[in-house]
This record gives structure tokens, sequence and C-alpha cells, in this order.
């Protein structure tokens, strides 16, 4: 298999992982398997992760640049995976702050996406919750962790197809170039 084929998860399974048995099956529509020697059902939900939306006085857009695979090098906006037992919110302000360095507050829920993300040979199925939301002091912004530069760019100069995943070049594309 190529290092740059990416499967569906129910594809990389050959096992059950619970009891080891080969005789697995797909189940639900292929949104889950099922093992026929244990009983064992694992579902492929998906998982959450949160866009975020930042403007300045200005009205510019705060645009970050990825600093790794998959899409390193294009234009994304902050966010990323929701962790288990957290909440959208949370996991806003803990992203904007990992990868920014400033604190987001007042989030003002938008919409939602749904999205495959290609992570290490296999696809994972988002769903991206957009928010918008406000910076409380944008002075000590840096770049960090994923992220390798920012800029604020006004909403007319942003080109749609600078953007790596597919949900933010819509999330940017439907709030900011059609609204603005
Ligand atoms: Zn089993």
């Amino acid at each position: 298999m190529s290092k740059n084929t990416v499967l569906e998860p129910i594809e990389l399974f050959s096992f059950c992982p619970r009891c080891g048995s080969k005789e697995i099956e797909p189940h639900e529509e292929n949104t889950a398997i099922k093992c026929k020697s244990c009983g064992f059902i694992y579902f492929f939900n998906a998982s959450g992760s949160v866009i975020v939306i930042v403007q300045n006085d200005n009205g510019e857009l705060l645009v970050t640049k990825r600093a790794y695979e998959p899409f390193k090098g294009k234009l994304d906006l902050p966010g990323g995976f929701i962790m288990p037992g957290e909440r959208a919110e949370d996991a806003l302000v803990r992203e904007v702050k990992e990868e920014l360095n400033v604190e987001a507050c007042d989030p003002e829920f938008c919409f939602t996406l749904a999205n495959k993300y290609p992570y290490s040979g296999l696809f994972v199925h988002t769903i991206d919750l957009v928010f918008k939301a406000k910076v409380r002091d944008l002075s000590v912004i840096k770049a960090a962790d994923d992220v390798s530069e920012y800029a604020f760019i006004k909403p007319e100069l942003l080109k749609p197809e600078d953007f790596g995943m597919d949900s933010v070049r819509k999330a940017v594309v439907d709030l900011i170039l059609n609204k603005s």
C-alpha cells in the first residue's frame, strides 16, 4: 500500500480490537464494525472540532499558516479538535491559546460543516463547529504549536483556494466573503 493511500476507518480494521477474531463485519451501513465472535461493536463517529473566526477592529480576519501536514504551508483559521469530555467553547479557548498565545472570549456559534481530514493514512471524519470570537489582548499574539505564521488580512484580499481544508474554505466564503 502506498504511504499516500488514505483509507476510510472501516478499511483499516482486519481484526476485532477486543478479542482478536477475524470474524468482523460492517454494521449500520458501514458506520461501524461488529464482531461476530464476541459481539463487540465500534462506531466510526465524527470527531468534533472548532473553527474560530476572529476579526480585529479594522474588520481584518485573523488567518494562520499551517506548520505541519496535512496542508502544510496552506492558510487556515485558528481551531482544532475537541478533546473527549471537553466543551466546544473550552476547546476554542484552548486552541487559540495554544496556536496564538492569546485569550479568546465571547464565542458566538455560527453553523457546522462536515469534513474529512486525512491524517496518518486514514480519513478522520469531523463535524466542524464554526464560531466567531473576540480576543482580549492582541499585543501578546505569536505563532506557536501547529501554526507557523499569522496575519490579519482584509476579507476582500482573501483567496479561498489558499486555504487547505475544505470546511475552513467554506467557512471563509460563507461568513466573510459573502456577508461582509
Ligand atoms: Zn470480538
